[in-house]
């Protein structure tokens, strides 16, 4: 164990600000979206400044931006973790994973990538774990680190405040732990640091929790939502305010929403847009993820867009090489090299974290992409076409997302930003 003095829990290159401080309501997303867009004016500028000068020493790393400073900034906030770890689905299923997989993890060095207060870093320990090194760039690493204190597990939880991607760890690891999971899976671009933590540190064999992610998306009706911000303008007091509507769709659907659907609003079976494997994808490959669809819908109605949901799995470590079906598809379905892909115990017994619909509501909620006006589809219409999500080049943490969709002889594109 040996964490870069550079990165240490005194070095404090970030600090709170009040504004956070004082707006208690906003959710995960709002919080990482405006740390996100903050750029120069939210950092302390010497220390910032000592943090790039040790990139550029370090060539090999990928540099701290300062988007990803502003980014780590809004960890900071005590409202972030509370609503994660408040959110008893999420919470309680990385606690039955740890469960699960006791025997890998009792007496074995454990890695948390992205510890937050150190709450699955002390499940860890509390597991059994030899050591558990507690990852996180957050000045939220301080409170863990007197978490851990006051908690006596200062001997086996070892708290180092960096990226994943600068502290030093002079051994290897047997298992990886990680909530990187952003809305719409890939928000926030985080699963690039659990790739970098195992390849820097995982043993050959090792475990990472959770082992798998998927993505879905499935065409929705919600004439509700659309109704109450947009035809709610046709009939203002009496008043006919439609001159309003292309202003209304545009500021209600130029984009992604994050909200909470039911079952009842989805049109077919889901469409899986990525299978991420996490023993073996690779950053490169989220860069940009594309994949086609095509939906036939159960039943007639207004097509108001799609929404797209997640879940992670939680399997068994790699064992044996295997050219099996659970990995030679990776990112977009796309056969992949399978030479060192391995074949993973029990998938199908796999203790699953979902956030769709029709399962109990997560932080995450469903992201919904609105059309700015719906398609009219008969019961068995078609719908097809394709979606691309790719890292913004202006900040990796926002996506791009294209999506084309035809139906009924007419062809349409619909671009946002998530941001
Ligand atoms: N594990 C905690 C917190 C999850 S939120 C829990 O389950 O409650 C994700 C955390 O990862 C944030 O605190 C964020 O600051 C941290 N993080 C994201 N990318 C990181 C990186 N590259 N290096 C270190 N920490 C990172």
């Amino acid at each position: 164990m040996n964490s870069s003095p550079n990165y240490s829990n005194t070095n404090g290159y970030h600090r709170r600000r009040r504004q956070q401080q004082q707006q208690p309501g906003m959710s995960r997303r709002e919080r990482v979206r405006r740390g996100s867009r903050r750029s120069r004016d939210s950092t302390d500028g010497g220390s910032s400044l000592r943090v790039c000068e040790q990139q550029q020493q370090r060539q090999h790393r990928p540099p701290c931006t300062d988007f990803d400073m502003a980014y780590f900034h809004s960890y900071a906030h005590v409202g972030i973790h509370e609503e994660m770890i408040k959110d008893r689905v999420r919470t309680e299923t990385y606690r039955s994973a740890i469960t699960q997989f006791q025997s890998y993890i009792a007496g074995k060095v454990v890695v948390d990538v992205g510890c937050g207060t150190g709450i699955l870093s002390i499940f860890c320990a509390q597991a059994g774990a030899k050591r558990v090194y507690a990852i996180d760039a957050s000045d939220i690493a301080l409170q863990a680190n007197e978490v851990v204190k006051a908690n006596n597990l200062s001997d086996i939880v070892i708290v180092l405040h960096g990226r994943v991607e600068d502290v030093e760890i002079d051994e290897e690891v047997d298992v990886i732990i990680s909530e990187w999971m952003g809305y719409m899976l890939l928000y926030e671009s985080m699963l690039g640091s659990v790739i970098t933590a195992r390849d820097r540190w995982l043993k050959p064999g090792g475990l990472i929790l959770p082992s798998d992610a998927k993505l879905y998306m499935a065409p929705v009706t919600h004439a509700d939502r659309y109704s109450e911000s947009i035809d709610f303008w046709r009939n203002v007091y009496g008043i006919d305010m439609s001159a309003m509507l292309p202003l209304a769709k545009q500021c209600a659907f130029e984009e992604p929403s994050v909200e909470t659907i039911t079952g009842e609003n989805v049109l077919t079976w889901p469409h899986v847009v990525i299978h991420v494997d996490c023993y073996s994808v690779t950053i490169h490959e989220l860069e940009s993820v594309s994949t086609r669809y095509k939906f036939k819908s159960m039943m007639r109605a207004p097509l108001h867009g799609f929404a797209f949901w997640f879940d992670v799995e939680f399997n068994g470590p790699a064992t044996t090489p295997a050219n099996s079906y659970f990995t030679n598809l990776s990112v977009d379905n796309h056969p992949t090299d399978g030479s060192h892909r391995k074949k993973r115990t029990n998938p199908s017994e796999a203790l699953v974290l979902s956030t769709a619909p029709e399962d109990p509501p997560t932080h995450w909620q469903q992201t919904l992409i609105y059309f700015y006006d719906p398609v009219e589809l008969e019961q068995d219409q078609v719908i097809e076409g394709s979606v691309v999500l790719s890292q913004s080049k202006e900040n990796r943490r926002f996506m791009n997302i294209r999506l084309e969709y035809s139906s009924g002889g007419r062809s349409y594109v619909k671009e946002s930003v998530m941001r």
